[in-house]
């Protein structure tokens, strides 16, 4: 599939797309295009770039009883010479691919993932914002596409892409937050869902994140949900921890920890900034003690919306455990986002250009 760029698209006035990107917020505006194909008994087919809008559903459709869904969040970059770069896509391609097999859903090839996002990326290229911080949030998506009731995974099956001007994430300087450790709600279980980005997962962390809500926390940071012994993440960003032996430390991919693309590129910075990076599993008793103690210097949570956020205590029933730094957190996020915004060499090779 090649996802076409139609000759004849039309888009909103740059006017009305700058005064959207003054302030676009998160999720809250769309461009002018999406991608779709479909899947049926016969393979991919139907790609197309066709203008945003509603998608006519049947009641019926499986994906609204049984959630049978994936998708997949990164960016496009505007830099300072008004070119546009995709921030490891390829990565992005693998993870879909690979969450699709979990959900039972059809893989879309590497190549056909890419040229959805690479091409709407081009299209809507008018939209990449090109202020601090700013960039367009790409959402490729797959879901269940047959009205049947019957509990199987279905033949029929609806992709797309749709893309955000989003701001920064931290309206007013990174501010580093209080995390609420859940007790008694796990979002993925042992052998569940926890390696695969789908939609199930974020319903399923939602209560827990109205506990934290109501403890005056914005986000929440699960335990494994057979013991609730070791940290594993947040309901959608990865979890890190730098010691005072300037170790930069995040629990393995258990199959209950999504593989973040922020999470394994900063474990790739890390050397660059003195740190050594660890992955392996991490008692929530030793964050506690290592926080008390000053063992531990820092801890954040990474993902492609905020990039890095820093933690300023965790909190649970029995009391608060603050961290008394956010040096090298901070030293990491510039690091990935002077690469991601083209401000520095992109030793890895980690930017495809666009636009
Ligand atoms: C998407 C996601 C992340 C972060 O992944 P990135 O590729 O860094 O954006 C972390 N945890 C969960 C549960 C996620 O869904």
């Amino acid at each position: 599939m090649t996802f076409d760029i139609p000759e004849d698209a039309t888009f909103l006035g740059d006017d009305v797309i700058a005064q959207i990107n003054i302030a676009p917020g998160f999720g809250e505006y769309f461009t002018d295009h999406m991608a779709l194909a479909d899947f049926d008994g016969n393979g991919w087919h139907n790609d197309r770039l066709m203008p945003y809008g509603a998608i006519p559903m049947d009641p019926a459709n499986a994906v609204f009883h049984y959630a049978q869904e994936i998708f997949e969040g990164l960016k496009a970059y505007r830099h300072a010479d008004g070119s546009v770069w995709l921030f490891r896509p390829r990565s992005n391609a693998v993870r879909f691919m690979n969450s699709a097999r979990r959900m039972a859903l059809p893989v879309l090839p590497e190549e056909d993932f890419l040229s959805s996002v690479v091409n709407l990326a081009k299209l809507d290229a008018r939209w990449v914002p090109g202020g601090d911080e700013q960039s367009l949030y790409l959402r490729p998506f797959m879901m269940a596409n047959e009205s049947f009731l019957g509990v199987r995974a279905a033949k029929t099956v609806l992709y797309c892409c749709i893309a955000s001007p989003v701001g920064a994430y931290f309206s007013s300087g990174v501010q580093p937050v209080d995390i609420w450790v859940v007790q008694g709600l796990s979002r993925v279980a042992q052998d569940g869902t926890g390696a695969a980005k789908c939609g199930g997962n974020y319903a399923a962390s939602l209560a827990a994140g109205e506990v934290g809500y109501q403890n005056g926390c914005s986000q929440v940071l699960f335990t494994d949900a057979a013991s609730h012994t070791y940290v594993e993440e947040l309901g959608g960003m990865n979890f890190f921890m730098v010691t005072a032996k300037n170790e930069l430390v995040t629990p393995d991919l258990n199959g209950n920890v999504l593989a973040g693309v922020t999470r394994d590129s900063l474990l790739a910075l890390a050397p660059s900034l003195g740190l050594t990076p660890v992955e392996r599993p991490i008692k929530l008793a030793e964050v506690y003690d290592g926080l008390d103690s000053g063992d531990i210097k820092e801890v954040f949570a990474c993902g492609t919306a905020a990039v890095v956020g820093p933690i300023a205590s965790l909190k649970d029933e029995n009391g608060t455990h603050s961290a008394s730094q956010h040096t090298k957190t901070l030293e990491l996020r510039q690091a990935l986002c002077d690469i991601q915004w083209g401000r520095s060499s992109d030793p890895f090779g980690w930017m495809m250009q666009v636009a």
